[in-house]
């Protein structure tokens, strides 16, 4: 029998992914569906303006939408909430018992929380027993911009030290929610200023790229300066980074650390993980959003352009789906190895 989870925020856009990731998940099936008051008591397909390319599925379409009560017949929740309430929520459900996997930046830096991306830092899991919340917990996903930059930079983390990171990001619309940017905003456009997102880039992979430390994260200590821009593109974040290495290395060294990088995630073959993390692409004109956004479920991160910088070290172009991996694919593949880890008492 598969695992029943809910989903908090589940008319949004990022609710919407993970109902249509969720569809055919071998472990978990959805048997809620919470979102605001304005939604609640309609069936979700009155309720929802989908704009998924699949239909909604069968099973989802009939329920009726919830409001955000921790009262759902279920352990596990995925939030996909607006942070304007998802702090407070959240709170209640993890105080009530459930396993929260939040998408949302509200408890991202509470010292207990753990800001999870399985392959880089699943032992941050063990926070989970510092939280005051009984059967309950809050596991939450980094900002989908930092997702895919902070993948890219693990391997070099750890065979070569990180001296300083400059970034600048081409971000796609979908990161926005729905309706997100007006149309007369962004055709023929590029808007250079996201709300909140140079701060989140600058912060949260120093948490993420931290060690454990007895029941706290040590932070990793380098500045990142991040610049970011939105862009006319549906889906797919595109980031240009710049890197100091603290240890000399070769280019070679460099494409070889990101192509043998692999974590706990495809050790235990998890159905959302990729096969490979991160794709290493020799081509100059790749990755591209259009081309390389789905590569391997969306679930992996593409690189290439790898070229020495005359200011840092090396500079580089990466890539990745923003509510694929960057948001409900990074959630699921959390819930995922909290199963696998037997971290949830089902
Ligand atoms: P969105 O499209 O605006 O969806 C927000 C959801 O929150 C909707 O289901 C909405 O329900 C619900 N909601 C709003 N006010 C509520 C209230 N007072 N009580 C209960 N539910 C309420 O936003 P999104 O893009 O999916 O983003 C959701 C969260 O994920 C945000 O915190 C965002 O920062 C984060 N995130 C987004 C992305 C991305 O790529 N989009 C990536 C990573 C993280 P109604 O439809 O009923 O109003």
């Amino acid at each position: 029998m598969k695992i029943p989870v809910g989903i908090l925020g589940a008319t949004g856009s990022v609710g919407q992914k993970f109902i249509q990731l969720l569809s055919d998940h071998p472990w978990f099936e959805i048997n809620s569906v919470a979102a605001s008051e304005r939604s609640a008591g309609k069936k979700y397909r009155d309720a929802v303006n989908w704009f998924m390319t699949a239909p909604i599925p069968e099973t989802v379409a009939d329920l009726t939408i919830r409001t955000c009560e921790p009262e759902l017949p279920c352990k596990i929740v995925f939030s996909g909430l607006d942070a304007s309430v998802a702090g407070d929520i959240e709170t209640e459900f993890a105080k009530a018992g459930y396993v929260v996997i939040s998408n949302s930046r509200n408890h991202r830096f509470d010292p207990d929380v753990p800001l999870l991306i399985p392959e880089v830092n699943s032992d941050h899991l063990k926070l989970i027993e510092q939280q005051k919340y009984g059967d309950g917990c809050i596991v939450t996903n980094p900002n989908c911009s930092t997702i895919g930059m902070t993948l890219a930079l693990k391997p070099l983390h750890d065979a070569f030290g990180i001296a300083a990171v400059n970034v600048v990001t081409l971000q796609a619309l979908s990161g926005a929610g729905y309706p997100g940017v007006a149309s007369l905003d962004i055709i023929d456009n590029v808007l250079p200023f996201i709300s909140n997102e140079e701060p989140k880039m600058e912060s949260e992979p120093l948490k993420i790229l931290g060690s454990l430390n007895g029941d706290k994260i040590d932070f990793a200590d380098f500045p990142i300066s991040a610049q970011c821009n939105r862009i006319p593109v549906l889906d797919g974040h595109l980031e240009c980074l710049s890197v100091t290495l603290k240890q000399k290395a070769s280019a070679d060294q460099l494409i070889s650390a990101w192509k043998n990088f692999s974590g706990e995630p495809q050790k235990m073959d998890l159905p959302l993980a990729p096969k490979q993390p991160i794709y290493y692409f020799e081509q100059n004109n790749l990755p591209q959003p259009k081309l390389q956004r789905n590569l391997d479920k969306g679930m992996a991160v593409s690189i290439g352009r790898l070229r020495e910088c005359p200011i840092f070290d090396y500079k580089f172009v990466i890539l990745s789906h923003n509510t694929i991996r960057g948001a409900a694919g990074g959630a699921i593949l959390n819930a995922e190895i909290m199963v696998k880890k037997k971290l949830i008492d089902l």
